[in-house]
């Protein structure tokens, strides 16, 4: 396929320089997908006003699919209110699960944050759509939303609303343009078309960080992650979580540790430090949170050495529901291919759906952890 050939008309339609995205696709920052019926571009780096993640269908019709943006993240929350949120915003939860694009072809489709099209989400939100009838009254529209619960091959976090698999709108987006509908907008079409939606917390002004701090701790303390604070035309949006989370960030990576970046870790570590500022947290309390903090690195690291000492592999579980073993198998396939690790362990074939039991492996944690253990020496 002449890919060259279709990118004139994609820089006319995204408003961008075509000699650039010319230049852009010689370099490799366009990659072509083939993994799904109609083949697709999509943009690996955010570059020239064009987010990453953003997705072009090389169908008879050119079918965009904008990236979804950055949302920054607040480290002091009473000084990025005062310094970002001017006026009234409103307060949402933030799930903790993965970001998916839904648009619409001559099917649904889901996108992942990068770009892909994910064949095992798509079947899922297919089915919670069904009865919607958002994409009939909306073809150019895009619902952004988070796929949270422990039946999901990306980020396994089950919340009582939706202990398997849930899918909860927080944007809906012009998919060619990206351009985002007010909150109010937003609300009215996932009332009217019964699309799930995420927790609203209500209206607030930068004034209020004591109390959005306590609702975050409070949402911390029920194993939730945080909130993000949208202005109601939605063009400025801030994230904030608690460290409750932040320390259930730290116990997974640490469990996995040298497949995890160090930054991953650090950046971390900084966000609790803020946050018990902010806090005020001194004597007693700050101990207790410095005591929650090292147990989220300790525990896990010794956990781990512990187990690949007794001559076992440490891995991550998870399932996945999806309508044959066929099905199942050519996923775990895609997600080789997006540098996952994992293989099969278990099918079990129900009336409505097979479940398929995945095991992730980390092979930098097991291998490393296991030279230490020989007696190999470390760099330092
Ligand atoms: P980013 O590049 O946006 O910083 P990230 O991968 O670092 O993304 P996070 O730090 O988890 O991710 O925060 C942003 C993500 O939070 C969004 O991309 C979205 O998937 C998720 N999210 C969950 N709930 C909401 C919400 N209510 N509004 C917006 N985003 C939400």
């Amino acid at each position: 396929m002449e890919i060259e050939t279709y990118l004139p008309q994609i820089a006319k339609d995204l408003k961008v320089d075509k000699e650039r995205l010319e230049e852009e696709y010689r370099k490799g920052n366009i990659l072509v997908g083939t993994d799904y019926k109609i083949p697709y571009l999509r943009f690996k780096k955010g570059e020239h006003d064009i987010e990453e993640g953003t997705v072009v269908f090389l169908g008879k019709q050119l079918v965009y699919a904008r990236g979804f943006p950055k949302i920054r993240r607040a480290m002091f929350l009473k000084g990025a209110l005062k310094k970002h949120l001017e006026g009234k915003f409103k307060a949402e939860e933030k799930l903790d699960g993965y970001n998916i694009r839904t648009v619409y072809l001559d099917e649904v489709v889901c996108l992942t944050r990068k770009g892909i099209v994910c064949p095992y989400t798509t079947e899922h939100v297919k089915e919670l759509l069904k009865n919607s009838k958002f994409f009939e009254e909306h073809r150019d529209m895009m619902l952004c939303g988070e796929v949270v619960g422990l039946r999901n091959p990306y980020q396994t976090k089950s919340y009582p609303e939706a202990k398997e698999f849930g899918y909860f709108i927080f944007d809906i987006k012009d998919r060619k343009t990206g351009r985002s509908v007010s909150v109010e907008e937003r609300d009215r079409l996932t009332v009217k078309y019964g699309l799930p939606c995420v927790r609203n917390f209500g209206v607030f002004t930068a004034k209020d960080s004591e109390r959005l701090l306590a609702l975050v701790r409070k949402l911390g303390s029920e194993g939730r992650e945080g909130v993000v604070l949208k202005s109601l035309d939605m063009e400025r949006q801030v994230k904030y979580t608690s460290n409750q989370s932040t320390n259930n960030d730290l116990r997974y990576a640490f469990k996995f540790v040298f497949d995890y970046g160090q930054q991953f870790m650090f950046r971390r570590l900084i966000r609790e430090a803020f946050q018990a500022y902010e806090l005020g947290l001194a004597g007693k309390e700050l101990e207790k949170e410095a005591a929650e903090l090292g147990k989220s690195i300790l525990i896990p690291m010794v956990e781990t050495i512990k187990r690949i000492a007794e001559g076992k592999e440490v891995t991550e579980d998870f399932e996945i529901a999806v309508p044959d073993a066929t099905f199942g198998k050519a996923f775990v396939e895609h997600l080789k291919h997006l540098g996952v690790k994992a293989t099969i362990e278990h099918v079990s074939k129900g009336k409505k759906e097979t479940i398929i039991k995945v095991k992730r492996h980390y092979p930098s944690t097991n291998d490393k952890t296991r030279a230490y253990l020989s007696g190999e020496f470390c760099s330092d």
